[in-house]
C-alpha cells in the first residue's frame, strides 16, 4: 500500500535545506508538486543525512512539499526564535494514530466506544448516519452547520449519559479496539517533552478515551501533552454523569477551546506536576500543526501565530486529494506515513546551528 506510488516517481536534486535531508522524487506530469522519499526509520533517516538522494526501499515514505523555499524560510524563522516560542498542535484520529491497522481501517477514538448497552450503541450509530453527511454537505451554510454539529454532539453525549456509560466500558473498548499510534509518536513526544515544548491534541471526540488510548498503547504519560477535547465527569461508581464545559465539535476544535483543556495527567498519576498554563501556551507564537484533514488547519484559529508550519497526512484517496493538500499544507506525507519525518523536522526546528 505505502509503495503504491513509488514506481511512478523519479529522483531529482534540490537546493532546499529541509529537502536536502530527505530523498525526494518528482511526480508524473499530472501532479505539480515534488515528492521526496524518506526512509521509514528515524535512525535510518539520520544515517542518510548528508548523503543526498538515495534509492527507494520498502521502508520509505513519500513526502510532498509545494514550496520548498517558503518552508525553508519558515524553518529558519522558527529556529531563530527558539524552542521557547514553539508549540505543537495535533489532531488525534488518523494524525497521531494510523489510518490502517493490520490491514484494516483503524478505529477513531469515538468510533471504538462500546457503551456496554447495544441499544445505545445503535442509537449513536443512527445519529452518525443522519448527521455525518450534513457535516460534509457543501450546501449548508457554516452557521447552520455549526448548529447541527452542536445538536449532534449534544444528542450523542446525552445518549452516553442516559445509557449509563462507565469508565470500565471505556477501558474495555480501548483494550479491544483496532487503534494504534504511528511509528515515531513516542519519539516525537519525548523529544518535545525534553525541551518543554507543549503538545496540544485537539479532538472533537472524548478526552477520556484519548487518554485511555495513550495509557494503554503507550504505557506512559508526557507532562507536556494537553488534550483539548470533551471531558467527562464520572461519579464515585465510575458512571458518567455529565460533561465539563463547552462542547467541542468538528467545527470549533481550535485554540478558542483551549481554556477548557485539562492536563493529560489528571488520570495518569501526575496530578501534582506543574504544566504550562493556557496563557503561557498562547505566548508560544510559532506553531507546528499536524492534521489529516484540510479542516484541521483551523486548529490554530484563536492563536495569533507568527510562523506556522503545517504538516498534512494524506492517508487515502491520494490521487484526488493531493493537489488540494499540497496547496493547503507546507508538507504532505502520503500513504499513512510514520511520524519519523516529523521527528526529524522538530529536531531541525530546535537546532541552533544557524542557517
Ligand atoms: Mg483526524
Amino acid at each position: 500500500m505505502s509503495n503504491r506510488f513509488h514506481s511512478i516517481f523519479k529522483t531529482i536534486p534540490t537546493s532546499s535545506s529541509f529537502l536536502r535531508n530527505h530523498c525526494f522524487i518528482s511526480l508524473p506530469p499530472h501532479f505539480t508538486p515534488r515528492v521526496w522519499i524518506c526512509s521509514g526509520g528515524f535512525r535510518d533517516r539520520m544515517e542518510m543525512e548528508g548523503n543526498g538522494v538515495s534509492e527507494a526501499s520498502s521502508s520509505e515514505v513519500a513526502v510532498v512539499v509545494g514550496d520548498g523555499e517558503l518552508l525553508d524560510k519558515k524553518i529558519s524563522l522558527i529556529r531563530k526564535a527558539g524552542p521557547v516560542k514553539l508549540q505543537v498542535i495535533a489532531d488525534f484520529d488518523a494524525t497521531l494514530t494510523r489510518y490502517w491497522v493490520n490491514g484494516c481501517r483503524g478505529q477513531s477514538s469515538h468510533g471504538l466506544l462500546r457503551q456496554g448497552n447495544p441499544e445505545y450503541d445503535i442509537k449513536r450509530r443512527e445519529l452518525y448516519e443522519y448527521y455525518h453527511p450534513l457535516e460534509f454537505s457543501p450546501t449548508i451554510p457554516i452557521e447552520e452547520k455549526t448548529k447541527l454539529m452542536e445538536e449532534w454532539w449534544g444528542k450523542t453525549h446525552g445518549l452516553l449519559i442516559e445509557g449509563g456509560l462507565t469508565y470500565e466500558a471505556i477501558e474495555h473498548s480501548v483494550a479491544t479496539s483496532t487503534i494504534a499510534f504511528r511509528e515515531g509518536v513516542v519519539e516525537l513526544f519525548e523529544f518535545l517533552e525534553k525541551r518543554d515544548i507543549p503538545i496540544l491534541i485537539f479532538s472533537a471526540g472524548l478526552a477520556d478515551i484519548i487518554e485511555e488510548v495513550l495509557r494503554q498503547k503507550l504505557h506512559r504519560s508526557f507532562k507536556n501533552v494537553k488534550i483539548v477535547s470533551n471531558r467527562m465527569v464520572f461519579d464515585e461508581k465510575g458512571v458518567l454523569v455529565s460533561f465539563k464545559g463547552k462542547t467541542i465539535h468538528s467545527l470549533n476544535k481550535n485554540e478558542h477551546a483551549l481554556d477548557m483543556a485539562a492536563p493529560l495527567h489528571d488520570r495518569l498519576g501526575y496530578r501534582d506536576q506543574p504544566t504550562d498554563d493556557n496563557a503561557s501556551v498562547k505566548l508560544r507564537t510559532n506553531v507546528l500543526l499536524l492534521g489529516d484533514h484540510i479542516g484541521d488547519l483551523g486548529m490554530s484559529d484563536g492563536l495569533n501565530y507568527e510562523t506556522r508550519i503545517s504538516v498534512g497526512f494524506l492517508n487515502d484517496n491520494i490521487e484526488s486529494s493531493l493537489d488540494s493538500y499540497r496547496k493547503a499544507f507546507d508538507i504532505v506525507y502520503l500513504n499513512d506515513a510514520p511520524m519519523s519525518g516529523v521527528v526529524k523536522l522538530v529536531s531541525e526546528l530546535c537546532s541552533n546551528g544557524g542557517d
